[in-house]
Order: structure tokens, then C-alpha cells, then sequence
């Protein structure tokens, strides 16, 4: 409600004061080393705005009590509220139903739950998995555990040096023996946009199940999951402005209702005895225990923020961010962007000659600039490109392009360190 408030008055212009925008995330105010911050690792996770830190706050101080289980005053408040934000999930992907929403720890979660409950249930021996060459290691392991469980096989769909998939490649793939289709939205190590609903369509088309990993995507674009046309959607809070710790897991209800339950445990169950259980229904089905509240409570804040402002404009910002700070790379002699597809959504990886992204990276944040350095928790994609490690820098809406320059004065420090 507070974030509607603050930024009601600018939804309804054509400009956003972004200056104003990120003047409401403290973490930012800092300085680091004597500089200011300014953090380019968003792809791994975003800063808060001070919306969601207060409703959290205000969740402990005010609304404090378990869920569902209460028949008192304190119970019922933090039921609404934690069903309510179920309703402004739903409304921000375009879910059908709240009740499609699950929540989870987040995406890594969201994925071993459809892996455990989906996988188990509907893939054996025999059977393929395409995954694509960008997933993160949250979109591969999970599969690998099952393949190895049910001897079904992975196949990947390839992608191109510039990080775009091969459309081509995927539709010859797909098979009698393919059974699942999960891929990334947006790529978080070199911020391709996938085309995702032309993929989730050709397998739809072939009776196969799709899963979109949504991680990198739900922050930076709207999403709506009816138009995209997968059968599960999964997404992680922590990178969208909320607390860490709290996720969704989408897909129709009629699709949860032929899942069995993954964890057991209080809530998920409508009746136990020693002989039988019987189970809820969906959502609860698959929230056994006592699920991440505050999270969830800061997670409604986050929404409501960001759908003040506008997904469309968060957007628009960001790829002229994206812009800015590609440019500023460029211009310092020895570097290369890595991930050079079409269509990009905020992440900017680059590598320098002869200089490894670790040194970078510690260059770098000697002047205050945070850049992630490494695979990025996307080791085939590195193999794929030939290269052990990139450095990152990943944006969000409330980045200046003041910072881009910081980010190129920050790497020509770089280069003046190793005489390059
Ligand atoms: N998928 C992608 C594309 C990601 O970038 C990430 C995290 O970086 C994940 C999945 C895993 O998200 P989480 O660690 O929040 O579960």
C-alpha cells in the first residue's frame, strides 16, 4: 500500500524521477571504501527498497503469528495477509488463480519441486529431458539427480557464440522420448532473452511439458504466464526487491492437482492417522510446515512497488542502462562483452586480455564498484564460450548512467594496474 502511495503520483506521468526511485533503497546511500557504492551484481540478487524493509518490520512489530492454524485475531491477520499477497502474485504474472501460486524458497526450489513432484510421477526410463545451454546450475542439477534416479537422459539445446539459442537445433530434438522442456527466460550469466514463447509453443505443439525458469526474468520485464504458454513458471523474490528466502512456483491448478506432494508435514495434509494421510488442496499441498511468512509479506511490498512504478518502464530504464554501461566497456581498449544476442536484458559479461575477472572484480570494488566475477553458477555456458570465468556487471532500474562511467573509470584502473 505505502509503495502504491509514494509512487502513485509519478505512474500517472510519462516520467519517472529515477534519482527520487532510488533514493528509497538505504543500501545504496553507502559508501564503500571510501567511495560511493555502486553495485552492478543485481543478477545475483537486488537491493531493498525501504517499502519492503518496513513491511517486514511492521509485519514482526504489529501481525506476528503462525498461519492457518489460529482461530484467534492475530492468526486470521497474518492469514490475510500472507493470502492476500497469493492475489497480487496471481495478478502480477497473469496467473488464472491465486491458488496456481505456490510458494517456495525460491527459483533453486521451485525447480526440485517440480523435479520431485512432476518428474518423479511422469519421467522414466527411456525418457529426455531438454535443457538449454544457458541454464543456470539451479536448472541442470535437479534434472541430473532425477535422470539418475529414473535413467532418462538430458539433451541440450545449443546456442550460438553470441548466447542466442538455436531454434532449429531444439525443434530437431524434440521427440517422442522428449518429456520435459526446461529452459531459462533470461540468461543470468550473459542476459539473452530466450524466445521463450516461440519454444514453450513448438513443444506444446509436440505434447511436451514446459518449464520456464523465470529468475532472471520477473524482475526486468512483465510476465505474463497465459501469454507465454508454459506449464510451470518458476521465480525467486530476493531478485525482484523482497526478502530472501521467498519464491513461486506457478502452473494451472489442473496441473498441481495431478502432482503428489513433495515435502510432508503440518498444513499440506487435510486428515493423518498412522494408517493413512490424505492431503490438502493446492496451494497448501505443497507449503508443508510453517512457510516464510515475513517473506512472503515483504514479497507483497516488492510487488506493489514495482507494479507502481511500472514492469514496462522498469524495462524501457534498464535497456537504456543496459546501453550505457555496454558502452562504457567497450570504449576501454582490451575488454569484451560476452553474450552479444539481439535481444539482452541487464546483464553486461565481459572479459579483459590477459587479466582474470577475479582481478578484476577486486580492482574493481577497491573504487566501490560491485561486479560479480566468476561461471556464475553457469558453468556450461562458460565451457561453451571457452572460457573459465567473465565479470559481471548486472543492472537494475535504480543504477544511473553516472554509474556507467564509474564502471568504465573503475576498468580502465584495471588495465592501468596490469599495464595492459
Ligand atoms: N535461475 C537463474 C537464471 C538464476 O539466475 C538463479 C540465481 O541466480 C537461479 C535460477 C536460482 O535462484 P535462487 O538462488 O534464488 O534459488
Amino acid at each position: 500500500m505505502k509503495a502504491v502511495e509514494s509512487h502513485g503520483s509519478k505512474v500517472e506521468g510519462a516520467v519517472i524521477d529515477w534519482l527520487k526511485v532510488r533514493n528509497d533503497f538505504p543500501a545504496l546511500r553507502q559508501q564503500v571504501r571510501g567511495k560511493p557504492l555502486v553495485y552492478l551484481d543485481n543478477a545475483a540478487t537486488s537491493q531493498k527498497p525501504q517499502v519492503v524493509i518496513d513491511a517486514v518490520r511492521e509485519y514482526y512489530e504489529q501481525h506476528n503469528a503462525n498461519i492457518h492454524r489460529g482461530v484467534h485475531w492475530l492468526s486470521e491477520q497474518a492469514t490475510i495477509a500472507y493470502e492476500g499477497v497469493r492475489k497480487k502474485v496471481a495478478r502480477f504474472i497473469n496467473a488464472a488463480d491465486p491458488r496456481e501460486c505456490v510458494f517456495v524458497r525460491g527459483a533453486t526450489e521451485g525447480i526440485n519441486l517440480v523435479a520431485q513432484t512432476f518428474g518423479r510421477r511422469k519421467i522414466g526410463k527411456g525418457d529426455e529431458i531438454l535443457l538449454s545451454a544457458l541454464e543456470h546450475h539451479s536448472n541442470i542439477v535437479p534434472w541430473q539427480l532425477l535422470c539418475e534416479e529414473k535413467g532418462a537422459t538430458i539433451r541440450v539445446i545449443p546456442m550460438n557464440d553470441a548466447g542466442e539459442l538455436l531454434v532449429d537445433e531444439f525443434a530437431k530434438l524434440l521427440s517422442p522420448r522428449t518429456k520435459l522442456v526446461a529452459v531459462t527466460h533470461v540468461s543470468n550469466a550473459l542476459g539473452t532473452i530466450t524466445p521463450i514463447k516461440r519454444i514453450a509453443s513448438m513443444a506444446k505443439l509436440a505434447g511436451v511439458t514446459v518449464l520456464v525458469d523465470g529468475a532472471q526474468a520477473v524482475p526486468h520485464q512483465p510476465v505474463d504466464v497465459h501469454d507465454i504458454g508454459a506449464d510451470f513458471y518458476i521465480f525467486s523474490g530476493h531478485k525482484m526487491c523482497a526478502p530472501t528466502g521467498i519464491g513461486v512456483a506457478w502452473a494451472p491448478l489442473i496441473l498441481w492437482d495431478s502432482l503428489p506432494p513433495w515435502q510432508g508435514g503440518g498444513d499440506m495434509i487435510s486428515s493423518v492417522s498412522f494408517e493413512k494421510s490424505t492431503w490438502a488442496e493446492v496451494p497448501a499441498k505443497f507449503e508443508a510446515g510453517t512457510p516464510h511468512i515475513e517473506g512472503v509479506v515483504g514479497l507483497g511490498a516488492a510487488i506493489d512497488y514495482l507494479a507502481a512504478i511500472g514492469m514496462d518502464r522498469i524495462a524501457a530504464r534498464e535497456k537504456t542502462l543496459l546501453q550505457a554501461f555496454e558502452a562504457a566497456i567497450r570504449r576501454v581498449p582490451g575488454t569484451r562483452l560476452v553474450g552479444t544476442a539481439k535481444e539482452k536484458a541487464g546483464v553486461a559479461s565481459f572479459v579483459m586480455e590477459g587479466i582474470h575477472p577475479h582481478d578484476i572484480g577486486t580492482i574493481a570494488d577497491q573504487e566501490g564498484v560491485a561486479l560479480r566475477t566468476g561461471h556464475h553458477c553457469a558453468q556450461p555456458v562458460m565451457t561453451r564460450l571457452g572460457l573459465a570465468a567473465t565479470a559481471r556487471a548486472s543492472v537494475a532500474f535504480y543504477n544511473t548512467p553516472e554509474e556507467a562511467l564509474a564502471l568504465e573509470s573503475a576498468i580502465r584502473r584495471v588495465s592501468e594496474v596490469f599495464g595492459a
